[in-house]
């Protein structure tokens, strides 16, 4: 069996003359899966019966062969989080935004994560494997076909879900590209968002891409030790270097960085805090997106008050920074990054362990 979702149109038509059919329906096949999101070959109306029986001896096509584990929807409606299986068994995470503006979903770029945040519930047991471009764009497709009655597509994809996306730099431009393309959802690179943890080589290799993708960075502390602390990466990739490297990209690229910072209660949420924060970002084409901590109990990281939140935006706002608190969206589903999955493996260990 040939898994045939994301090939490109040349390696489909490939496919297809090898299997004796005509070069012609790939054509159609590819606008199918990529214009219609529809992944069955017997609502292909436009295929002979004898075409549909071919293709399904012979390819299989992976939003079909991923299985949705589970299925959270906040309860303003707003947001929808799937645990999704691999066909190899491994799980990620993806998540649907409902904005005013349209659809976007958080993908996920590798099962786990290797970088080990103190805060992050994806890498408590370390990376397992990247993601294949086309496992990538299956997660943005997943949500198109769920859309379709809705008439509606996604048309913002943030690469912020579990995994470090610069250390699986070719899978997530690939997809990111195939996204782009006119022949399947043509999505432009200025409604899609890579966020990284600090991967300086990552950052200059999306720099010579020359597209107006969005770079996030994950900062999150700004005092070397407690960064340390927080975010191992910062011993190879110190955060002043990589908020000049964002800088780099910012001015080649046009775009503005978004700089991601968790608030973490009595660690990273001080006054001084926020004028540090400041005297890195002045005169940066930057914002600040002031994330409130969704505590990870294995961690034991809490959430600020309102009120230190309301401070901490304010001094920055006064200092001519921009800033927001990231809207809170999907709290009450297991929203941030990895864990529902965490949560999931340890639900399906204690069933083991019961029985
Ligand atoms: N590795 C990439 C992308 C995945 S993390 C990166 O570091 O940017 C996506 C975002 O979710 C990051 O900003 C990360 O710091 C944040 N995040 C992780 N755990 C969180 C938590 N418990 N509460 C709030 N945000 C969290």
């Amino acid at each position: 069996m040939i898994d045939i979702f994301g090939l490109e149109l040349a390696e489909l038509e490939k496919v297809f003359v090898e299997l004796g059919l005509k070069k012609f329906r790939a054509k159609q096949v590819f606008q199918w899966l990529y214009q219609k999101s529809v992944f069955s070959f017997e609502e292909m109306r436009n295929l002979s019966k004898s075409d549909i029986e071919l293709l399904e001896k012979n390819c299989t096509v992976l939003p079909r062969e991923i299985k949705v584990l589970r299925e959270q929807n906040s309860a303003d409606g707003m947001t929808s989080k799937l645990l999704l299986a691999m066909p190899d068994g491994n799980s990620v995470e993806t998540v649907l935004m409902h904005h005013d503006y349209g659809y976007s979903v958080c993908v996920s770029s590798q099962v786990g994560c290797d970088m080990h945040c103190a805060f992050c519930a994806s890498g408590l047991k370390g990376a397992i494997r990247n993601l294949t471009k086309a496992e990538i764009v299956a997660q943005v497709y997943l949500f198109n076909e769920r859309l379709r009655s809705a008439n509606a597509l996604v048309s913002r994809v943030v690469v912020m879900g579990s995994g470090e996306p610069m250390l699986n730099f070719d899978n997530v431009l690939g997809a990111l590209d195939f996204l782009h393309d006119e022949s399947t959802c043509h999505m432009s690179y200025r409604n899609m968002t890579i966020s990284t943890c600090g991967i300086i080589p990552g950052i200059k290799r999306l720099e010579e891409q020359d597209k107006p993708i969005n770079l996030a960075i994950s900062l999150h502390a700004v005092r070397n030790e407690l960064r340390t602390a927080l975010m191992p990466v910062n011993k190879g990739f110190n955060f002043v270097d990589v908020i000049a490297a964002a800088e780099a990209y910012s001015v080649a690229s046009g775009r503005q960085i978004t700089y991601e910072y968790i608030l973490l209660k009595d660690k990273n949420d001080s006054l001084q805090d926020a004028e540090l924060l400041a005297n890195f970002l002045r005169y940066k084409h930057a914002t600040v997106n002031l994330i409130p901590a969704n505590p990870v109990p294995e961690q034991g990281f809490e959430r600020p008050g309102k009120k230190t939140i309301e401070r901490f935006v304010q001094a920055l706002q006064k200092l001519r920074i921009n800033a927001t608190v990231r809207k809170e969206m999907g709290k009450d589903i297991d929203a941030a990054c990895g864990q529902l999955r965490a949560k999931f493996a340890k639900e399906q260990g204690a069933k083991h362990e019961g029985n």
